[in-house]
């Protein structure tokens, strides 16, 4: 009964009805059948109240079975995250790190959860620098190998996470079954990951547990369709089914870490296990502004994702882009020389807090927006270029919101596609290259002072962690993972998300602005091509560049402008209706994520 009406509500009332009079009952249905002709098939459809998006479909779904089963977002997420690692190795997994934004329906609390790798302490500032005393060439020498590689804290941050706000009702080691299946029993690789194998082929060949994972027996990469099993990874994900976080930081897994990255064939790093005990994934309290009267949650440092933005959305607020059409030559410039402004002082100011002063308050504050705004009355190009950016890197982003409200978005990394390409023998996983993320000049180019972003291995107190203010940590790269939420009266609006590199910050904020000042919905808002400035060119998708109108009255006005390949893959949940709760969400069109709900 429940199939021919969508809603057990409809059901209950036929019973009632056909109890009385059946003849009643077909009269019923009559007007029933002819109005949802003429409303459309989604009369009887049950509204959304718990969505998901993910990159990739298999994820979405296993996490929507744990909501059906009475988890919640994070038990969700923690098995979203189990089956990325396994059909997304290129991009994130336990041998990455992670920011997860959390906000509990029932406390109203929001927190971020600071789950990022960090430097080991035999790292030193010299770590990137060759013996000119320039930085080692980024692609491929120094994302590839044992050097680069920071002690994970994803395994952590999840369990952590599972502890303090799962919802008590699912098992660890039950949200962990469908991604051992998958790595069991294979799975026919994507489009996205035969791409991502291919182009990184030459630097997974020169590892031997990377080539068994992910390349032929005579060298060719996997292609698209061919069956993935991950027997190893199927091992040590069962394995942490069974035992929690504990065989990852002291046990069998770390001494596997720590072997991989002291002797990987290239590179060789320096860690202890010493580095992967002491790890803790801190709790922080999320960076927050306003934009338009809706209030704003980030991520706080070690990312410069939360104050970037909400420092470039403060720069936006006193325009008007809704009066203008996103193609103007005019909203361009100003939509990226506000983001050039903010990237400037990402360069400048943020590095983590525990190791230097980083002045998030001011930076998201509106006094320094009015003050550092004064530029932009100009239509001329501001100068000024922030050291070492760069792109083409690789992450995932989970967006869930549940019937109860409880709001999760989380972003998730190994840094660049296929991390530091080093699989840990015997155990199937990918180590990130995250330590890259640390600029690998000591100083700043332009004044000489020591950057704040610099490496060091130094072990400090966690000054800035709301749970663990006196405990020792070691430095932590600066990220620019945004996950991020919007509230509107109080309550949860939007939440989103990307992977993208420096360009992250860009891609939330695109997504931002199309929803709020051009009222775009959650497709649009992710199709759109985007247009991001990180103190350098304009950098616009492709398609903007059929109308030449445009991009030469942008070089006229002194802006260099590189046309991009599509980039970012944004996922976004969003409550459309806020009395019934009913959302809507996209997964971005440029990947091969879904979003679904029930
Ligand atoms: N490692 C980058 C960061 O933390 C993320 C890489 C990416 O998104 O591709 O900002």
């Amino acid at each position: 009964m429940t199939a021919i009406f969508s809603s057990p509500r409809l059901a209950a009332l036929y019973l009632r009805i056909s109890t009385f009079r059946t003849d009643l009952f077909v009269l019923y249905l009559g007007i029933a059948f002819l109005a949802s002709c003429a409303l459309g098939p989604d009369l009887f459809a049950q509204e959304t109240k718990n969505m998901i998006a993910s990159a990739d479909p298999a994820a979405t779904e296993t996490g929507i079975q744990i909501l059906k089963r009475g988890g919640n977002p994070v038990d969700a997420a923690i098995a979203v995250q189990a089956v990325l690692n396994v059909v997304e190795p290129q991009s994130s997994g336990i041998g990455g790190g992670c920011f997860l934004l959390f906000y509990d329906a029932r406390t109203k609390q929001i927190i971020a959860l600071d789950g990022r790798e960090e430097a080991p302490r035999s790292a030193r500032p010299e770590l990137f620098l060759g013996k000119d005393g320039s930085p080692v060439p980024f692609y491929p020498d120094r994302i590839t190998g044992g050097k680069a590689v920071g002690v994970p804290g994803c395994v952590k941050a999840l369990y952590k996470a599972w502890r303090l706000y799962g919802s008590g009702k699912i098992a660890w080691r039950d949200l962990w079954g469908p991604a051992i299946e998958l790595a069991e029993n294979g799975f026919p690789v994507s489009a996205r990951l035969a791409e991502a194998i291919q182009g990184e082929k030459d630097r997974l060949k020169l590892f031997a547990a990377s080539r068994e994972a992910f390349l032929n027996p005579d060298g060719t990469p996997k292609e698209k369709g061919a069956l993935l099993i991950q027997k190893d990874l199927a091992k040590t994900l069962r394995l942490l089914a069974k035992k929690g976080e504990k065989p990852f930081y002291e046990g069998p897994i770390a001494k596997d870490i720590v072997g991989a990255v002291n002797h990987s064939e290239v590179n060789p790093g320096q860690m202890e296990m010493k580095d992967l005990s002491e790890y803790e994934a801190p709790l922080r309290r999320p960076v927050s502004g306003t934009y338009r009267g809706f209030t704003l949650y980030s991520m706080p440092p070690p990312s410069s994702g939360g104050a970037v933005l909400i420092e470039a959305l403060n720069l936006l607020e006193p325009f008007d882009p809704a009066g203008m059409k996103r193609k103007d030559p005019e909203f361009i410039h100003l939509f990226s020389e506000i983001q050039r402004l903010s990237f400037l002082d990402r360069g400048r100011f943020l590095g983590d807090p525990d190791f230097s002063e980083v002045p998030v308050g001011k930076l998201v504050s509106k006094d320094f927006a009015a003050e550092r705004g004064s530029e932009l009355a100009s239509s001329q190009v501001l100068k000024g270029i922030s050291p070492d950016k760069h792109g083409n890197t690789t992450t995932s982003h989970i967006s869930i919101i549940d019937e109860e409200g409880n709001v999760l978005s989380m972003t998730t990394t190994i840094e660049h596609i296929f991390g530091c390409a080093m699989v840990v023998p015997g155990r199937g996983f990918v180590l990130n290259n995250e330590l890259t993320d640390f600029d690998a000049l000591p100083y700043l180019s332009d004044t000489g002072e020591p950057a704040p972003n610099r490496v060091e291995g130094a072990r400090k107190p966690r000054k800035t962690s709301l749970d663990l203010p006196g405990s020792i940590g070691g430095k932590r790269p600066l990220s620019s993972m945004t996950p991020t939420m919007v509230f509107k009266n109080g309550k949860p609006w939007i939440c989103v998300g990307s992977p993208g590199g420096t360009q992250i910050i860009g891609i939330v904020l695109n997504a931002l602005v199309n929803l709020i000042d051009f009222g775009m919905t959650p497709e649009e808002a992710l199709g759109s091509p985007r247009i991001i400035n990180r103190t350098g060119p304009v950098e616009i998708e492709m398609s903007f560049f059929d109308d030449p109108a445009v991009t030469d009255r942008l070089e006229r006005m002194g802006h260099e402008i590189i046309m991009r390949k599509p980039f970012g893959n944004a996922q976004l949940v969003m409550v459309r209706n806020a009395q019934t709760g009913e959302l809507e969400g996209a997964s971005d069109p440029r990947g091969e994520g879904k979003a679904e709900g029930f």
